[in-house]
């Protein structure tokens, strides 16, 4: 098969693990006769230094052209004070708007050898497999008014919580197909106690289920679930929720595996031109350095490759690399918890001669074959 994927390497760290990813697709294409082409684009600070905005005409174009999108992060120091409009963030917003990038897949789960590093007690977090579907083009960060203002003398500022219960409907919806698929259960998390916005959503939550009567429906509150995450994550399967509370509570969530580093998670449009990106963002604390965990990259592909390219094969030699590099030792300065780590180059070298078969682990089994 031939595919195009448009990369977006972005700031940061996102150059260092966006290279990882192409380079497991490229084993992954020699490995399985498949063709993959890369079409670099700019986004973000990098973006905004080289052409003067954050998402230039030219690398939408280059997306619609593909058919699929790999994004590494954005944002850094460099742009912080920057106008609004002219903020790294600001791109990212434009293009996940532009190409209705609307339902965000956050898989959380624990690798078995990874059960030391997170900072949560390991019979907590054992066979923990939960799926945050995240609404990603509405809500707090693209309401209007926004902005700050002086109004009779006195600084304000506001961001406004806008949904229409079209776009409600839709997210809910793909939760509970993803639920028919998995434990059954849909958690649908919102403040209905205090906003109007969330009580329209427990509504639409309400009906959309009647859709579904296979799927278990619970309701929770935001806070209550921030706490229950690290209480008793097993109890969850499939958590929706609006765009600011799944960001907050996917990082969150991510520490259940040990560090932000190994979250991927997929942006899916209803047009069929998906984005694929880690859910932490551009590092700069570590950028360059050789820390970064390319992990979280590496399983976006695994998810672009099963849900863009129906390579299921494919995605899960990429998911087994993983596992099996971690199964064996190899840490990044983030798992590592005190024991020798490697750099995240080799990182991605220990992970590519997995999948291509010659890796340490795949050249014992084959010795004990
Ligand atoms: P961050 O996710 O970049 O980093 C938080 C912490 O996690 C840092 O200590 C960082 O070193 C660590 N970390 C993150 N990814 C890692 C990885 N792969 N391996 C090892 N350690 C990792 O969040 P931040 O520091 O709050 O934000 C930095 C910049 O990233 C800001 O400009 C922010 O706006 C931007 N951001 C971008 C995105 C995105 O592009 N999707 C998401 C979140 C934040």
């Amino acid at each position: 098969m031939n595919k195009s994927i448009a990369v977006l390497a972005g700031d940061g760290i996102g150059p260092e693990i966006t290279r990882g990813a192409i380079e497991v697709l490229k084993v992954v294409g020699e490995r399985y006769g498949h063709k993959f082409e890369f079409h670099q684009g700019l986004i973000g600070g990098a973006a905004i230094d080289q052409t003067g905005t954050p998402l230039p005409e030219e690398t939408l174009n280059i997306c619609k052209k593909s058919d699929a999108i790999l994004l590494g992060a954005v944002g850094g120091p460099k742009w912080d004070k920057n106008q609004s409009h002219l903020r790294p963030e600001t791109g990212l917003l434009q293009l996940r708007k532009k190409l209705e990038l609307y339902a965000n897949l956050r898989p959380v789960q624990v690798f078995k050898s990874l059960r030391d590093a997170s900072p949560i007690r390991a019979d907590l977090i054992q066979d923990v497999d939960l799926m945050i579907v995240r609404e990603l083009t509405g809500g707090l960060y693209f309401g209007t008014p926004k902005g700050r203002s002086i109004q009779n003398g006195v600084e304000t500022a506001v961001d406004t919580l806008f949904y229409e219960k079209s776009e409600m409907e839709r997210i809910v919806k793909k939760a509970f197909e993803l639920a028919q698929s998995r434990s059954k259960k849909v958690t649908s998390v919102d403040k209905a106690n205090v906003l109007e916005s969330s009580r329209m959503w427990r509504e639409v939550a309400e009906n959309v289920s009647k859709e579904f009567p296979d799927v278990k429906l619970e309701h929770m509150l935001v806070d209550n679930a921030a706490m229950q995450l690290i209480r008793d994550p097993k109890q969850f399967d499939v958590v929706v929720t609006e765009n600011m509370f799944g960001d907050i509570l996917s990082d969150e969530a991510s520490m259940l595996t040990g560090s932000l580093g190994m979250l991927p998670s997929a942006s899916l449009s209803m047009s069929g031109l998906h984005l694929y990106e880690p859910i932490h963002g551009s590092a700069p604390d570590i950028a360059g350095a050789g820390k970064a965990n390319p992990i979280a990259t590496i399983l976006s592909v695994a998810m672009m490759l099963r849900m863009s390219f129906n390579m299921d094969k494919e995605a899960e030699a990429v998911e087994r690399a993983v596992n099996d590099v971690l199964d064996a030792g190899f840490r990044t300065a983030d798992i590592a918890d005190g024991e020798k780590c490697i750099t995240t180059n080799e990182m991605i070298h220990e992970i590519k001669a997995e999948i291509a078969g010659t890796g340490m682990i795949s050249s014992i089994m084959a010795i004990y074959a």
